[in-house]
């Protein structure tokens, strides 16, 4: 019998292995009713996310076709979509279709809805094959069903946003939170993949928060020319990520903060080596390896505190909508990456 605060968590729906919970879950049982405590989504589209789209891109040779049958699989098997490979998962917009009477979060029947709480732990059915994806995006048009505990979190879509955006910008919206949390009035900044969707937002809360250069990290010319159309880093460099002396040549000097954003493996010793003695790395990408990183960093002998970015901050969603709003650079960047 589970007591009220493990149901708060979802355990009651975790069906292997027994008693851990639903993010460490092998499978989850997606179909028990509606419990008082929870909320049920008809799910409209999910928001694969970046780290394990790409490796499921690559593990399929790019067939989209075979990467939509992965995703199937997936959901089929474990009552939820966490990629077996990159333990990562995603989020998804829905309709709050049946809200239990002692549920917590507040919403109500009816409200159209992003959730804020991973794939890999949100009980999921999809209904219609994914017949609407061509396997080709991290958007996947979708119907189903998921879940909510009392102790996930959600928000309502905004109307004044396409809801492809939305659902980008929530998705990562714990980078620019995280950003704003660590950067200091005078603070260098360098953030490794500063082109994509939650690298962009955090060069803009690297700003806000006052940093007194913020330098953009990118894969290639084609990026750089794009980040300082952009207008939001104070420096825009190219350096693979992955290659942690070109990293630390292209910075040229150690910064007081790095955030990583790219969604490949192995940033991890290129943003400690970017990163002063008593300076910060937020790690946002979900391809960071803990043993890399902390092996790394004594390796090299680097007084650097590693913090993991956690996806929830409170008030997250809100900021991360803003900065869109506000900043014309963060929409020129997301949306041509959200539309294709
Ligand atoms: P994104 O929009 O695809 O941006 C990633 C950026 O990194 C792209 O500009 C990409 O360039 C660049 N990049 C890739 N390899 C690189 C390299 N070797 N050197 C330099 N730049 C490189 O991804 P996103 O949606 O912002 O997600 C970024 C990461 O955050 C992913 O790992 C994702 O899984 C993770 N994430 C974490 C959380 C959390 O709660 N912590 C939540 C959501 C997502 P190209 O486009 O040219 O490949």
């Amino acid at each position: 019998m589970t007591t009220a605060a493990e149901r708060a968590l979802g355990v009651h729906r975790v069906l292997e292995p027994v008693g851990v919970l639903p993010q460490a879950a092998r499978r989850l049982d997606p179909h028990a009713p509606t419990g008082p405590d929870e909320v049920r989504i008809d799910v409209e589209r999910l928001n694969l996310d970046a780290a394990s789209f790409r490796q499921l891109t690559e593990a399929h040779g790019g067939d989209g076709a075979a990467v939509r049958d992965a995703v199937l699989a997936i959901v089929a098997e474990r009552g939820k979509m966490q990629n077996p490979v990159t333990g990562s998962g995603g989020m998804l917009i829905g309709r709050v279709a049946e809200v239990g009477e002692e549920s917590p979060l507040g919403l109500a029947v009816g409200q159209r809805v992003a959730t804020l709480v991973s794939l890999t732990l949100t009980p999921l059915t999809i209904t219609d094959g994914l017949a609407g994806w061509d396997g080709r995006g991290e958007q996947v048009p979708a119907r189903g069903s998921a879940v909510l505990f009392a102790r996930s979190i959600a928000a309502v879509l905004p109307d004044d946003l396409p809801e492809v955006v939305a659902l980008a910008l929530l998705d990562v919206c714990g980078a620019p939170a995280a950003t704003e949390r660590v950067v200091r009035r005078g603070s260098s900044v360098a953030v490794l993949g500063a082109a994509g969707k939650s690298g962009c937002l955090s060069v803009a809360a690297a700003r806000d928060a006052h940093a007194r250069r913020v330098v953009g990290v990118v894969r290639d010319e084609r990026e750089a020319a794009a980040l300082r159309a952009a207008d939001l880093a104070h420096d825009v460099v190219v350096a693979d990520a992955t290659d942690p002396l070109a990293v630390a040549a292209a910075l040229g000097e150690p910064v007081d903060v790095t955030v990583v954003c790219v969604d490949v493996p192995g940033a991890e010793h290129g943003a400690v080596l970017a990163t002063a003695d008593g300076g910060t790395v937020v790690f946002f990408s979900m391809a960071t390896s803990f043993p890399a990183a902390a092996l790394g960093a004594e390796g090299m002998a680097a007084d650097v505190t590693m913090l993991i970015g956690n996806g929830y901050t409170p008030g997250h969603a809100a900021l991360a909508l803003d900065l869109y709003r506000r900043n014309a650079g963060v929409r020129a960047l997301v949306d041509p990456r959200v539309q294709a």
